[in-house]
């Protein structure tokens, strides 16, 4: 079994509903849920004019190799009713991005981990320090507390 780190993050509809759906979507695919960050409201990143976004950080337990595990969060954002070719950064019934997985850096095509925009979403490195305290960077030695802003 693989740990992995996801951040979830939604801004249309009912974001409570939305992130409880994407939850048990995600254990129903036998991606188990280990721990849970609190749920937390962002103001919107990168494209400023949309609704704040609730983002909550989920430590998983699952089998899946990294590009089935995107293959699977695929499917359950599509299943929660995400439409296909969102704006860049815009509103959306949900996001599932894979942070990390395991201490593995992959960089392709479908598939970047750490995830790219990780280092700039300081709400992302704190629910995360929060979790994992003890995490170190995957490809560094550094703590990932050491790039929170204080
Ligand atoms: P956003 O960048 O806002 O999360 P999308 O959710 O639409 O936008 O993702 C676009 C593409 O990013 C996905 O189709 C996926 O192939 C790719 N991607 C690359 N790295 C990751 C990652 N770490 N987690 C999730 N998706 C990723
Ligand atoms: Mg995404």
């Amino acid at each position: 079994m693989a740990r992995a780190f996801l951040l979830l993050g939604t801004n249309q509809g009912d974001l409570y509903r939305n992130i409880e759906a994407a939850m048990k979507e995600l254990q129903n695919s036998g991606v188990a849920i280990k721990k849970r960050s609190r749920i937390c409201k962002t103001k919107p990143w990168g494209k400023k004019d949309q609704p704040d976004f609730l983002n909550v950080v989920l430590e998983v337990e699952t089998g899946c190799e990294p590009l089935e595990l995107l293959s699977v969060i695929k499917s359950i954002e599509m299943a929660i009713g995400r439409k296909p070719d969102p704006v860049r950064w815009g509103p959306r019934v949900i996001d599932i991005d894979i942070l990390f997985f395991e201490d593995r850096v992959i960089e392709t095509k479908e598939l970047t981990v750490p995830h790219g925009e990780f280092l700039n979403r300081p709400f992302a490195i704190r629910l995360l320090t929060e979790i994992a305290p003890a995490l170190r960077y995957p490809g560094t030695r550094r703590y990932v507390s050491e790039y929170l802003e204080l």
